[in-house]
């Protein structure tokens, strides 16, 4: 049962071939065998996912099944569930139950899923192989016994949804954290536009930045995670308000039958050195979308190179503004001093692990009154210069292609130097800065056997246009993902 993709679980329920409770009750028992080995929940709802199911099968016999009825999907542990732990697996959260539900996760609720749990993820979405949460790295499940990364920040959602301890689930990514670790795992992961999900409720790492979305198996399984999720929201003051997203239940071609697509590949992209794999994959990708009607044109996007410096300025400046608020005094842990300031220090010496401690270091550095018009107003220029970039290139072509990583999953115990790690984003954090929507989609397996993939990207608000062009890449690198095939049980 586990092996069902979203839209083919939707049929059997409402076929009444499968119900919500066996469905879920599969999912559990496979958490229960493989999600210690895995690690890839923070925590467990068995009991809510019960629950979840038996109301979903009363709706569905009654005849009022909601869109998505009876999925059991993973929650990232960084949006806030009411009455159930949330931690950002970070210490400082270890303990903290909200009092309050996260407007994803309500959206979630609203639509009839069932939540199984919170997946793993990096501190803080602080990371990019989910190895700096407080509770330990998840694991790839593709050649389990070699412990390999299953990415990050959202490393415990890609785990849990490659290795069927998920139908899917959300990610967030604020440079890279949902289409890095997907590529990685054979799995979609969608970044959609800045302001078409909400952040209300979704513990914030940077704020301009941070952007929920989508992880799923295939394409289409995706678009129906990201039509429940999309939509605007009075209570986060960057949701869009007209975002002229179209949502849908089937991902239509865009190309073939006579239709034409101008693809752009990056200019600057083809001097950056990837692995022979992803470069024959990725021309293989491009040759088949020109036997269906793709026009390929080269497009410039000049600070491309820099997005990454811009990033690592940007993003810890806006996290340590943000996480300012865990000083052991509202919520959250508390180190007791010997007066304020000493249980404001114990407390976060205490909360924070090292790659958070370093975030904040660097944030609070950059936004110093000697450092500030050097490095992040600097930041903040290049930022725009790519955002502009990346419209006067979707003046020359409707969509944009290139690389989701350089290679593919390293093993957890690789020993990479923080910039080392930074560099793995190369390919992702232009899109955060630029705030378009950007698909990583499966582009076939590499000589080792793991998978690579590929980014569609997309001017602002054409999220369903990106998944269209996916969709074509999915069906011709035809990978099998399905999770009894990656686990092999
Ligand atoms: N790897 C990037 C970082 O460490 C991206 C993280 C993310 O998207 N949340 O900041």
């Amino acid at each position: 049962m586990i092996d069902l993709t979203i839209t083919q679980a939707l049929e059997k329920l409402k076929a009444r071939e499968i119900s919500a409770t066996e469905l879920t009750r599969a999912y559990l028992d496979r958490i229960e065998k493989y999600g210690a080995e895995l690690n890839c929940y923070i925590t467990v709802t068995g009991e809510r996912a019960l629950a979840d199911a038996a109301a979903a099968d009363a709706r569905i016999a009654a005849g009022d099944a909601l869109a998505l009825d009876g999925i059991p999907i993973g929650m990232k542990d960084l949006f806030a569930t009411r009455g159930i732990r949330t931690t950002a697996a970070s210490r400082m959260l270890e303990n903290f139950i909200p009092e309050y539900e996260s407007t994803i996760s309500q959206k979630f609720i609203d639509a009839g899923t069932v939540l199984l749990g919170k997946t793993n993820l990096d501190e803080f979405a602080m990371g990019t192989f989910s190895k700096t949460s407080y509770f330990g790295a998840p694991v790839n499940p593709w050649q389990l016994e070699r412990r390999l990364t299953a990415g990050g920040s959202s490393g415990g959602a890609t785990s849990a949804i490659a290795s069927g301890l998920a139908i899917g689930g959300t990610g967030t990514d604020t440079g890279g954290s949902i289409r890095f670790p997907s590529a990685i795992t054979g799995l979609v992961g969608m970044k959609p536009t800045y302001g078409l999900c909400s952040r209300w409720g979704c513990v914030a790492f940077a704020s301009s930045l941070d952007t929920p979305g989508p992880i799923a198996r295939t394409v289409d399984d995706a678009a129906l995670l990201l039509n429940v999720m999309a939509g605007h929201d009075p209570k986060d003051s960057t949701s869009a308000k007209n975002p002229g997203f179209d949502a849908c239940t089937a991902v239509e071609p865009i190309l073939g039958d006579g239709k034409k697509l101008r693809v752009g590949i990056i200019k600057e992209f083809a001097d950056v050195e990837i692995s022979p794999d992803m470069k024959r994959l990725f021309d293989a990708r491009i040759a088949d979308l020109k036997s269906i009607g793709a026009e390929i044109v080269t497009v410039s996007i000049p600070n491309i190179l820099d997005a990454l410096a811009a990033y690592y300025i940007i993003a810890p400046a806006e996290a340590s503004s943000n996480l300012a608020r865990y000083d052991g005094m509202k919520y959250g842990l508390r180190v007791d001093g010997k007066d304020l300031i000493d249980t404001y220090k114990k407390t976060r010496a205490a909360g924070f692990g090292t790659e958070v401690q370093r975030r904040m270091i660097v944030g609070t550095a950059v936004l110093s009154s000697e450092s500030y018009e050097v490095y992040f107003m600097q930041a903040a220029r290049v930022r725009r210069m790519i955002a502009d970039s990346f419209n006067t290139a979707f003046g020359q072509c409707d969509l944009i292609l290139c690389p989701a990583s350089a290679g593919t999953a390293m093993p957890l115990d690789s020993d990479l130097s923080p910039l080392e790690y930074y560099a793995l984003d190369l390919f992702t954090v232009a899109m955060n800065l630029a705030g378009v929507p950007a698909c990583s989609v499966p582009c076939g397996l590499a000589e080792n056997g793991l998978p690579l993939g590929i980014q569609v990207v997309g001017p602002r608000f054409a999220d369903m246009r990106v998944l269209q062009l996916a969709k074509h890449i999915e069906q011709f690198a035809g990978i099998d993902n399905r999770p009894t095939k990656v686990m092999g049980k």
